[in-house]
C-alpha cells in the first residue's frame, strides 16, 4: 500500500517528483503538498520565490543541462543518470507548455580567441522556456496534479518538524493540530533555507563543508557584449585563484529584455536577474552576477549573512555606477537599491575584507575584452547564494543519514538552478517508486519492518 508522502514547497523539485509519482501510478491522494504561497491562479508577479513551482516560477526560465552546472547531482548518481533526470524536468516543462514548439537549446560550441587571454569561457547547451510562459506552464502543471488527486494546501508556512513523531506542524495550527507523514520530502528551495538551517541545528544533522558565494548583479546594455552574446546567450566567464582558494564567474546573464530583481532572504535584499521573452519587454539590457566562490572561510554561512547585514542601506541593497542609474523593473517600476559613490564604495570593499578587489579587477578586464563598454555599468551590491548548510545525506536516496524517510531536495539541498532541482526531486521519486515496487512484490518481508 503507498504511503502517505508529505512534500513541503510547491517548488521546482517538489512539483517534479509529484509529477513523476503520479505518472507512475502512484495515488496522488496519497500526496500532500505544503507551501507558504499561492496557487498560479492567484499568486502575484511581486511573489517571486513563493508559490506554484517556487522561485523557478517566475525565474528567467533558463534550464542549463550540463552537470557542472546548477548544483550537484552527478555526485549522487553518476553523469549519464543525472542527463537522464535533466531530460524528465525539461520534458515537463515542455508537456504542460502553452506552444512547446517555442521551447529551444542553445549549444554553444566555439570558445572565441578574444576571450582567452583574460577569462575561461564555459559553454554548455540551455534550453530556453521563457519567464513570460511559466505562468500558463504552472496552471496546467498544477491542474494536472490536481486531476490526478494531488492535494494542495497554500498560504501554509510549515514552522517545525518532528522526525521521531513523523508530524510537522504549521503557522495556523493550534499546538494540538498535526500533519502526520510516513515519508517527508523537504523542498522548501532558498526562501526555506532559515528553516533548513534551524533542523540541522535542532537535530544536530551532519553537514558537508561549503564555500562562501557571493558578489555583485552586473548590469550593462547588451550592445557592449552582443558578440560573446551571439556565441552564447547565457555565457559564463570565470577565473581561478587556486592558491587565494578565490574562483569567480558570471552567473545567469540575461540579455534583451533583461531585468534586475531583488530577492529578500533574512530580511535582507540581494540582487538576481531574470529576462522576458516577449519583445514588448525589450530593454537591450544585459545582467549577470559577478559571483566569488571563497574557500578556507570558518562558518561561511554566518560570514555571509554578517556581510549582507553590513551592507544595507535603508533597508535595501546599493547601487554603484560611475556614470548610470538604476534600471526599472519589468513593471516600470524602479529597482530597490541605494545609489552609492566612489568614496562610499570603498566602505563597502573594507567590508567585503579585501575580497572586492577581484570584482573590481574582473570588471576591469572586461572593459579591455568589451572595449566600448568603458564607464559604461553598473553593479548591484551584494549578489549572495547561501550555500550552507548542506546537510549530509545518503546518496542513493537523498534522505537523511539517521532518517531515512525524510528527503531533502532542490535548493535545500545542493542544487542552485531549476534543472537540478527537478532532477533532485525526480530521483527521489523514482527511490520512492522502487520501494513501493519491492514492498508489492516482497509483502512478506515488509511486514516484520
Ligand atoms: C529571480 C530568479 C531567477 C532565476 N532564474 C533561474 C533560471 O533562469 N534558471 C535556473 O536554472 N534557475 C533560476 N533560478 C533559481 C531557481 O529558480 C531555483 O534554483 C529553483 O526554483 C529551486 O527549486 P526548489 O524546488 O529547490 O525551490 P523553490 O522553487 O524555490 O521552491 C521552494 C518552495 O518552498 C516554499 N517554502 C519555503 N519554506 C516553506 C515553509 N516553511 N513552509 C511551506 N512552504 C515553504 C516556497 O514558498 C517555495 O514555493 C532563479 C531564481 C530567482 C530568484
Amino acid at each position: 500500500m503507498a504511503e502517505k508522502l508529505v512534500i513541503v514547497g510547491a517548488g521546482v523539485a517538489g512539483v517534479n517528483a509529484a509529477t513523476k509519482l503520479v505518472d507512475n501510478g502512484f495515488p496522488g491522494k496519497n500526496i500532500t503538498i505544503i507551501d507558504m504561497g499561492k496557487d498560479p491562479y492567484r499568486r502575484p508577479y511581486s511573489e517571486v520565490m513563493t508559490g506554484f513551482l517556487g522561485a523557478g516560477g517566475w525565474s528567467d526560465g533558463k534550464l542549463t543541462y550540463h552537470t557542472a552546472i546548477g548544483g550537484h547531482m552527478s555526485k549522487y548518481c553518476g553523469e549519464d543518470k543525472a542527463m537522464e533526470l535533466f531530460d524528465e524536468v525539461i520534458n515537463n516543462f515542455k508537456r504542460f507548455h502553452p506552444k512547446p514548439e517555442e521551447v529551444q537549446c542553445s549549444d554553444p560550441q566555439a570558445e572565441p580567441d578574444f576571450i582567452k587571454p583574460y577569462f575561461g569561457l564555459r559553454l554548455f547547451p540551455v534550453w530556453h522556456v521563457g519567464t513570460d510562459y511559466l505562468h500558463e506552464i504552472g496552471k496546467n502543471w498544477y491542474d494536472y496534479l490536481v486531476s490526478k488527486g494531488v492535494k494542495f494546501i497554500w498560504e501554509t508556512k510549515v514552522t517545525s518538524i518532528d522526525f521521531d513523531a513523523q508530524e510537522l506542524y504549521c503557522d495556523w495550527n493550534t499546538p494540538k493540530e498535526t500533519i502526520k507523514y510516513d515519508r517527508l520530502m523537504f523542498a522548501v528551495g532558498k526562501s526555506g533555507i532559515d528553516f533548513g538551517k534551524q533542523l540541522a541545528d535542532d537535530y544536530k544533522l551532519p553537514t558537508e563543508p561549503k564555500p562562501v558565494q557571493i558578489g555583485v548583479r552586473f548590469e550593462a546594455p547588451q550592445k557592449h557584449f552582443q558578440k560573446l552574446i551571439d556565441i552564447s546567450y547565457d555565457f559564463k566567464l570565470y577565473r581561478k585563484f587556486e592558491e587565494e582558494g578565490v574562483s569567480l564567474r558570471s552567473f545567469c546573464t540575461n540579455n534583451n529584455a533583461a531585468f534586475v530583481a531583488v530577492e529578500e532572504t533574512y530580511g535582507n535584499h540581494s540582487y538576481n536577474g531574470h529576462a522576458k521573452k516577449d519583445e514588448q519587454y525589450r530593454n537591450d539590457m544585459t545582467n549577470f552576477g559577478i559571483l566569488m566562490e571563497i574557500q578556507g572561510i570558518e562558518e561561511p554561512f554566518t560570514w555571509s549573512r554578517e556581510l549582507v547585514e553590513k551592507i544595507q542601506k535603508n533597508a535595501t541593497g546599493l547601487y554603484y555606477s560611475p556614470t548610470r542609474t538604476p534600471s526599472t523593473t519589468s513593471e516600470g517600476e524602479d529597482v530597490s537599491a541605494v545609489p552609492i559613490d566612489e568614496l562610499q564604495l570603498d566602505e563597502i570593499r573594507l567590508a567585503f575584507q579585501g575580497y572586492y578587489t577581484y570584482i573590481d579587477d574582473f570588471i576591469d578586464d572586461m572593459k579591455k575584452v568589451f572595449p566600448t563598454l568603458g564607464d559604461d555599468w553598473g553593479v548591484y551590491i551584494p549578489e549572495v547564494k547561501y550555500l550552507s548548510p548542506e546537510p549530509l545525506v545518503d546518496y542513493d536516496t537523498l534522505a537523511l543519514i539517521d532518517y531515512n524517510n525524510v528527503h531533502f531536495v532542490g535548493d535545500a539541498l545542493s542544487a542552485r538552478g531549476i534543472t537540478v532541482s527537478g532532477a533532485q526531486g525526480n530521483y527521489v521519486a523514482e527511490w520512492i517508486l522502487q520501494c513501493v515496487e519491492d514492498e508489492e512484490e516482497y509483502p512478506e518481508f515488509f511486514e516484520n519492518y
